[in-house]
């Protein structure tokens, strides 16, 4: 009986879960390609998460055994589905195609000032500390005294305690050795975190939150104030366990007061942002107005503004687009382009769900694809028109695509860690493509 073949587009969760389940669940023999447009594998585990969270990043290690581990599952990195390869190759070449490619746009303000040197998405501010093969390593010079991020979310937090981190705290993380050198002469001392409404909907985790009374070089401002509950903060707390433990952190922080730290990040709620300023092409200030009172307005000056409100999903060439929602269209997710079902092609993850949950919740969210999938492929009466292996890597072999597989990936690696100790660190990672594809070379690629 011939294999099933299956390929996954990207190797973050949502497709490193997809590749697992298929082959936990499939009854018949099946293959799965693992295809993803880095050099490395994992996604945001590798290039989002903050650096300083190794727990959370320690699920590559399962991650990993599903390419190392599991027979007839192959990664192919370095390749771009849509230009290396395209859908439709795809959908000859397979059983079935399943796209789990996340959401790598973001969120804007949409209010003026937004394209002033100095303002960024956090996206962009995540991808260059994280060392995203994509972002340019000179991007953030970090010169200035007070930070602005907008949004009370998780991926805020993060950003805020990258920038506060000492360094003996940021050399503990695999963070590149260029970028260490940046934050340890970086010139911040405040960052003040805006949020539209009040400590009672923020969105943080109270674990992430708490973190933050953790760092050590840096005090934690809440204003008791704001701690002054509205009836309908009151109603939200008393229906809501996990906002009302993140508010009585709140309450910690006013307790625990000002304890004169170097540096210190600063909550600032019930704001919303209305205008960027600047001079000669630089921000230099923000203009907040109070959310229930917008005639009510203030001017913070700063050199450098975060904008975290969002990760967007991207259109994909060949797939219908829900342009609302920035996610695919989907039945049980099956993709779906308002006719009806595009036979074959599936997808999982943020590009499915849009850009919430954690880790695990894409686990659940890739067996509801996988057991969509592997329900249709054996339907009575079908027939596989799949290719083999060898005509996919010869098709991408006539194009002159350089695959990155697993052991050019472990060559990389085992390069991050050996830069690392040469420098006393367990890990620093490679930051510029080049250079990964020149480890890679060295064992490998190519070899497939
Ligand atoms: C800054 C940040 C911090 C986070 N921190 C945490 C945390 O601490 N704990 C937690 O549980 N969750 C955290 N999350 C959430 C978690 O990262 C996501 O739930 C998860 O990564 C989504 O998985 P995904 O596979 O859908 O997308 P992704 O992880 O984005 O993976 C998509 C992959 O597809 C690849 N790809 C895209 N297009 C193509 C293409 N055309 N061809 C080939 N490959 C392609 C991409 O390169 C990428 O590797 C964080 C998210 C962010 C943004």
């Amino acid at each position: 009986m011939a294999a099933l073949r299956v390929a996954v587009i990207g190797s973050g969760p949502s497709g490193s879960y997809s590749a697992q389940l298929l082959t936990e669940e499939s009854e018949a023999p099946i293959e799965v390609d693992v295809f993803e447009r880095l050099p490395a594998p994992f996604g945001l585990v590798r290039y989002g998460v903050a650096p300083d969270h190794p727990r959370i990043k320690s699920i590559t290690t399962s991650f990993a055994e599903v390419f190392e581990e599991t027979p007839g599952v192959r990664f192919l990195g370095n390749v771009l589905v849509g230009k290396d390869i395209t859908l439709d190759e795809m959908r000859a070449h397979y059983d079935a195609v399943v796209f789990a490619t996340g959401a790598p746009l973001d969120r804007s303000l949409g209010i003026p000032g937004e394209d002033l040197e100095g303002v960024h998405a956090v996206r962009e501010f995540v991808s260059w500390y994280g060392g995203h093969p994509d972002s340019d390593p000179q991007s953030f010079a970090l010169t200035g005294q007070r930070a602005v991020v907008i949004g009370v979310g998780n991926v805020a937090l993060d950003a805020a305690r990258m920038l506060m981190l000492s360094v003996e705290e940021l050399r503990a993380t695999d963070v590149p050795e260029h970028i260490v050198n940046a934050f340890a002469a970086s010139s911040f001392r405040e960052v003040v975190i805006v949020g539209r409404r009040g400590p009672a909907f923020a969105k943080f985790t109270n674990k992430e939150f708490l973190e933050f009374l953790e760092v050590e070089s840096c005090d934690v401002i809440v204003d008791p104030a704001d701690l002054e509950l509205s009836a309908e903060e009151q109603a939200h707390l008393d229906s809501d366990p996990a906002a009302k433990r993140l508010f009585s952190s709140f309450k910690k922080a006013v307790d625990r007061g000002v304890l004169g730290r170097d540096r210190r990040v600063r909550f600032v709620f019930d704001r919303s942002p209305v205008e960027l300023l600047g001079e000669n092409g630089a921000v230099t200030a923000i203009r907040l107005t109070q959310t229930t009172d917008p005639a009510v307005t203030e001017t913070l000056e700063t050199q450098l503004v975060l904008r975290s409100v969002g990760y967007r999903g991207k259109a994909l060439v060949g797939l219908p687009f829900n342009e609302t929602t920035h996610t695919v269209p989907h039945v049980e997710s099956r993709v779906h382009d308002g006719d009806g079902v595009v036979d074959g092609v599936y997808i999982a993850g943020w590009i499915k769900r849009g850009p919430t949950g954690v880790v695990g919740t894409n686990r659940r969210c890739a067996l509801d694809t996988v057991t969509s999938l592997l329900e249709d492929v054996s339907a009575p009466g079908r027939v596989s028109t799949a290719s083999t292996a060898a005509d996919v890597d010869d098709l991408l072999e006539s194009r002159g695509v350089h695959v990155v597989d697993w052991a050019a990936w472990k060559t990389i690696d085992a390069a991050e860690v050996a830069a690392g100790e040469s420098v006393g660190r367990e890990r620093v990672k490679l930051h510029d493509r080049d250079e990964m594809l020149r480890v890679a070379r060295g064992n490998g690629m190519d070899a497939r």
